[in-house]
């Protein structure tokens, strides 16, 4: 059986991601790398959308960017403006045709199945599929969203809604997140953030359906994509191997707090790639561990006290835009950092931290 230097396991945000960051620093020249991926093809699954508080490769993938966006909870709104970090939405579908037709130039580079296919024991493996247990104490972010498109113009599409709270909560933390692509179309989304214990919440295509004809008083409109996710807001397992590194969710690239994980993904394969001749000895890439141990308190108060939620959030934004951006994307410093710690109610916090 064949064997390679490298091995991806998992095709996905991560592993394509790396692949491309290698290929374009001209790592995989005299390389071999195989890619695991078991999908039959690829296709527009997912919207991808953060600040951008630092580069990547793909804004010839950003489908909208905005600089201004809003934050409600019921009775109140907070209009923020973003023009330092633009929040861009990158299209998965245009991600995946750019890497892979890339990826195709170079005859180093082979796609599997299985890993059954090749002998993988002398490689040094990206593993990209995480290992997650089923225990119903865990968070998970839950979602729905879909794309709709209206006939006359509805949207204003220099402002987008990060999270409208002004809605049923159903003792647990739910917001809907509304990205007007342009004046004519938009992706609406239906987030909770729960244990996902039963499916009492899953009633998604009614609660988006009860938003945009009710709330946003919206009734002439049709559905073009639909996407339904659940990011972990936990650390998937993983036992630390010789000649293996976890990525993407699996490599805990996912910020707790907010389930962001995208740019988090190309700062890690940016790292790998800067250390590739030598990855075996290089520490670990993390995301800091300031943000796990303040994400630790934030995910228990969260899960002791869903009702604050709303409210917490809210209060977050009073810290100005770029300072909560900053915290948001793990790139605050002390004093910012204090900014927001201040705007909390400390009882609270304190009590979830010695419980
Ligand atoms: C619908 C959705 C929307 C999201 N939106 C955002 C967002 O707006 N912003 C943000 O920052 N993050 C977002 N995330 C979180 C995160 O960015 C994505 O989950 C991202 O795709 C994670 O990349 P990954 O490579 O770890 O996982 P994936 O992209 O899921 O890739 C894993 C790959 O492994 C493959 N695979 C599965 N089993 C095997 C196997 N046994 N062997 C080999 N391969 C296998 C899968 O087919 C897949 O291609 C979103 C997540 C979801 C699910």
């Amino acid at each position: 059986m064949k064997e390679f230097n490298y091995i991806i396991i998992g095709g996905g945000c991560a592993g394509l991601s790396l692949a491309y960051e290698l290929e374009i620093n001209e790592k995989l020249k005299d390389k071999t790398l195989a890619i695991i991926e078991p999908r039959e093809e690829y296709r527009k699954d997912k919207t991808w959308s953060f600040w951008k508080v630092t580069n990547h490769n793909f804004d010839d993938c950003v489908k909208k960017s905005w600089e201004n966006f809003t934050v409600n909870i019921p009775k109140n709104t907070k209009h923020l403006q973003c023009a330092s970090y633009p929040y861009q939405s990158i299209d998965s579908g245009l991600f995946y045709e750019k890497i892979n037709n890339k990826l195709k130039e170079n005859k180093n580079i082979s796609f599997f199945k299985d890993i059954s296919e090749i002998n993988s024991k002398n490689s040094f493996v990206f593993n990209s599929v995480p290992s997650i247990k089923k225990d119903h104490r865990n968070l998970w972010q839950h979602f729905c969203g879909v794309e709709i498109e209206t006939l006359n113009d509805f949207f204003d599409d220099e402002i987008f809604n990060l999270m409208d709270f002004d809605c049923d909560q159903r003792e647990s933390v739910h917001f809907f997140y509304t990205l007007p692509y342009s004046k004519t179309s938009a992706l609406v989304e239906t987030t909770w953030l729960s244990k996902m214990n039963d499916n009492s919440q899953k009633d998604y295509n009614y609660q988006i359906k009860d938003y945009i004809e009710n709330h946003l008083n919206l009734k002439n409109y049709k559905i073009t994509y639909k996407e339904e996710g659940a990011i972990p807001l936990f650390y998937p397992s993983y036992e630390m191997e010789k000649n293996k590194i976890n990525i993407g969710t699996a490599g805990g690239m996912t910020r707790l707090s907010t389930g962001y994980t995208f740019l988090n993904i190309q700062e890690h394969s940016k790292y790998i790639c800067n250390n590739i001749e030598k990855i075996s000895k290089t520490k670990k890439f993390e995301i800091g561990k300031k943000y796990q141990f303040l994400d630790d308190i934030f995910l228990r108060v969260l899960d002791e006290s869903p009702h604050m939620m709303p409210d917490i959030f809210f209060k977050m934004f009073k810290s100005s835009p770029k300072t909560v951006i900053k915290f948001l994307s793990n790139k605050s410093n002390f004093l910012q950092d204090l900014s927001i710690i201040m705007k909390m109610p400390k009882w609270t916090f304190v009590k979830a931290l010695f419980n």
